[in-house]
């Protein structure tokens, strides 16, 4: 229901991977948003709500079975904005089709075109974080002699402590540590990375707002025009319940601590701008706007797509105009 004030369930999405949304697309003051699947898988999420006793996380979720399987998204999002296109993340890439069953897989070029976009495009890609379903997108046949760019003129712009980490000696012995340096080490080298470590403006109205504790560098991304405002919060959130419970989620989180204090500090932006939030893991297309109930609890509301922008549709420019 539009405006409904309770948490998504698993059981609001089609089960069949084959009914999952590939895209979706909102607007944002004069900003087009479009979130794009790079692929959808089912899985269970106990790991979401570590040391959580489930009757506490599953009854809002409305279910009573702790292994009932969650939709996850492994999703990008494309800015169009003041005659610019800016991605936010990347996606996984063909790595994909190693975690089993899943819908689509190295979807993101595909799912591009058919929203007018080519790889000669996109004007700059920013990284959340460079986990690999959100760097995995940057090259093509990565690891061979063919590795080549995905998106051959794009700047890709990451937070300096992330970039340090993963092209550094801590992350040798990760597990996601050889995918990863096989996906920016061509970037690095074809000189079209640039690094910020504060809170950046790295295209008109798009900034980059780091929070870290998910990884050494994560940064959410704020997109804002006309005094409107999207939230794309990277992997702070995995489901909207984690704006209001900020310690459910810490087994995936390099620094717990910091991971928390950084979902509280987005939710308090998240309710001062009244901004629109969503999130790559979750099913496109979650949008909702954060709030607080008379205990002070955050609480959140679904937007409808066509309802995300203020502006009437009437009054809009257009999108941006390629060639
Ligand atoms: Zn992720």
């Amino acid at each position: 229901m539009p405006g409904e004030h309770r948490f998504p369930s698993p059981l609001d999405v089609p089960r069949d991977l084959a009914e999952q949304a590939l895209s979706g697309s909102f607007d944002v003051g004069d900003a087009r948003i479009h979130h794009i699947t790079d692929g959808i898988m089912f899985g269970r999420r106990r790991f979401w709500f570590t040391g959580i006793d489930p009757a506490l996380w599953t009854a809002p979720l409305g279910i009573t079975d702790p292994d009932t399987e969650f939709p996850v998204n492994f999703g990008l999002f494309v800015v169009e904005l003041a005659g610019a296109v800016t991605l936010v993340d990347c996606g996984f890439g063909p790595g994909i089709h190693d975690l089993g069953e899943s819908r689509g897989g190295d979807e993101m070029r595909h799912r591009l075109r058919e929203i007018g976009i080519g790889p000669d495009d996109v004007d700059r890609i920013v990284l959340t974080h460079m986990h690999y379903d959100h760097c995995g997108g940057l090259v093509t046949d990565a690891g061979t002699a063919q590795a080549r760019l995905a998106f051959p003129r794009s700047r890709v712009l990451v937070h300096a402590a992330e970039l340090a980490y993963w092209t550094g000696p801590d992350s040798e012995t990760d597990p996601m540590g050889t995918y990863v340096r096989a996906r920016i080490l061509p970037v690095i080298e074809a000189g079209l990375v640039t690094t910020f470590d504060e809170e950046a403006e790295i295209a008109p109205g798009v900034t980059a707002i780091p929070m870290a504790g998910h990884t050494p560098g994560h940064t959410c991304v704020r997109v804002t025009s006309r005094g409107e405002d999207c939230l794309l919060v990277g992997d702070l959130a995995h489901h909207p319940i984690h704006f209001r419970h900020h310690d459910w989620l810490p087994e995936i989180d390099a620094d717990p601590r910091a991971s928390i204090e950084a979902r509280g500090a987005l939710a308090e932006m998240a309710i001062d701008l009244d901004a629109i939030v969503t999130g790559p893991h979750m099913p496109i297309l979650t949008l909702g706007r954060l709030g607080r109930d008379a205990t002070g609890e955050v609480t959140w509301s679904r937007v409808e797509p066509g309802d995300a922008s203020r502006r009437p549709a009437s009054a809009k420019r257009g999108g941006v105009p390629r060639a």
